[in-house]
């Protein structure tokens, strides 16, 4: 195993929130910040300290996950982060160590006793830097729980320590600007109403002149079947454009009785690469459009992080759903949830023959499915993707086993550490 003793991943820094975003999302300590001016309130360490010990009791999981690691270094290699600057802090067990001596040091009588003998090392300004540094270069994929003997989420260290950040003000721009977003307008890209039902105009006029037929896409219409929830990239990025195009085709074709939201224009939730506070709020606002249109069933595009969103919390933090329908408007099948992926839908329909396929069409690709990592790790959508790719191709390529289906990687978003910053 290669290893940077340089440790270059310390010079990737997310940039600091804005006021203007975190204003709006009611976070402690709202400023302007810069990297040159990362400052603190004054008892910024005995607000980190107890929330520390708070979370602790709150969440059992996360404790055991503090206490029980054995270094077995099985997880060693397993992050993208560390593959990507072999930078031994992006190691997922050295990661969560950074914490875990700060836990320690506080919150155990070997800590407390021993100090540093024992692992433990006291909570400084440049601990809290590192905490910045490292633990916004980790997506919480959770590939590294996958290999790991114990189960250890190291997805869960991260969400909590980004929480503990937020509590002393120290938060990203990038997810804080983007959450703000859904907060103003409904969705992530800040597409106002008016913005947003003219990008459905717009894909309407598309597929009138791809089609010659007339596809419309419903928004806001009282007693639809299914509300259609999809990253709001689909109405407005170049590749996700596509996607729009497709499902309105096919639920044309079907006869599906659907609408889009301008209210919940958005499925992706940033909540998850935050806090729970703000992944419940972002639930909530679909539930509730859910209900005042009166729907059925609710359908969820393509996307990682709405889906480790819905699978995971939808219930608890949204639910009951007992007001929705588990089976579905066109084939009667019953999905055993109303919260229904696309993909199981698309399926669905194809199981039932409600698509007309002609796979020798795509017979010049050679087709391979990259897995998203929330929907294969965190809800076990795995082969339902590979069934519809061989429905309508007949030259669909497995990847390499070792990084795919379980063991695949993440496309790396979720840490927030995007394109501006690394340039
Ligand atoms: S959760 Fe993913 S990004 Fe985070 S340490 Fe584990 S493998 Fe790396
Ligand atoms: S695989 Fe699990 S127990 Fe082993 S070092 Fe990693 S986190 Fe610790």
């Amino acid at each position: 195993m290669n290893i940077d003793e340089s440790f270059p991943g310390k010079d990737y820094k997310c940039w600091l929130s804005k006021k203007k975003d975190t204003d709006v999302m009611e976070l402690p300590f709202s400023k302007d910040n810069t990297l040159e001016e990362f400052e603190l309130p004054p008892d910024w360490k005995e607000i980190f300290i107890s929330k520390l010990g708070e979370f602790r009791k709150k969440y059992r999981s996360w404790q055991l996950y503090l206490d029980i690691c054995v270094r077995c270094g099985a997880c060693a290699d397993k992050c993208h982060y560390f593959i990507g600057t072999q930078d031994p802090k992006n190691m997922p067990m050295a990661r969560a160590e950074l914490l875990r001596s700060v836990y320690r040091k506080y919150y155990t009588i070997s800590g407390k006793l021993f100090g540093e003998l024992a692992g433990a090392r006291e909570l400084t300004k440049e601990v809290l830097e590192e905490f910045y540094t490292y633990y916004y270069q980790c997506s919480q994929c959770r590939r590294c729980s996958y290999f790991c003997p114990y189960g250890i989420d190291t997805a869960e260290i991260t969400a909590m320590c980004r929480e503990l950040m937020t509590a002393v003000g120290i938060s990203t721009k990038y997810i804080t600007e983007v959450i703000a977003k859904v907060y103003m307008t409904g969705n992530n890209l800040g597409l106002m109403p008016k913005a947003f039902l003219k990008t459905l105009e717009m894909a309407e006029e598309e597929l009138k002149e791809e089609t010659g037929v007339d596809i419309k896409i419903p928004c806001n219409v009282k007693g639809a079947d299914v509300l259609l929830i999809v990253p709001s990239a689909e109405f407005f990025g170049p590749e996700h454009w596509n996607t729009q195009m497709g499902w309105a085709k096919m639920f044309h074709h079907i006869g599906l009785s659907y609408t889009v939201s301008t209210y919940a224009s958005e499925g992706g939730n940033f909540g998850i690469f935050f806090s729970h506070n703000d992944v419940k709020k972002i639930l909530q606002r679909i539930a509730e459009e859910a209900k005042r249109l009166g729907v059925k069933m609710i359908i969820g595009g393509e996307c990682g992080h709405m889906w480790r969103g819905w699978h995971q919390y939808m219930n608890t933090a949204a639910g009951p759903f007992d007001f929705l329908e588990t089976t579905s408007p066109i084939t009667g099948t019953d999905f055993g949830t109303p919260l229904v992926h696309i993909c199981e839908f698309t399926e669905d329909l194809m199981k039932h023959n409600k698509l007309k396929l002609d796979k020798s069409r795509n017979d010049k690709y050679k087709v391979v499915f990259a897995d998203s990592c929330n929907p294969a790790r965190a809800m076990g959508l795995i082969e339902t993707p590979r069934n519809i790719l061989k429905q309508v191709c007949n030259n669909y390529v497995e990847m390499d086993p070792e990084k795919s289906k379980e063991k695949c990687y993440c496309c790396g978003s979720g840490g927030g550490l995007l394109t501006g910053e690394i340039m």
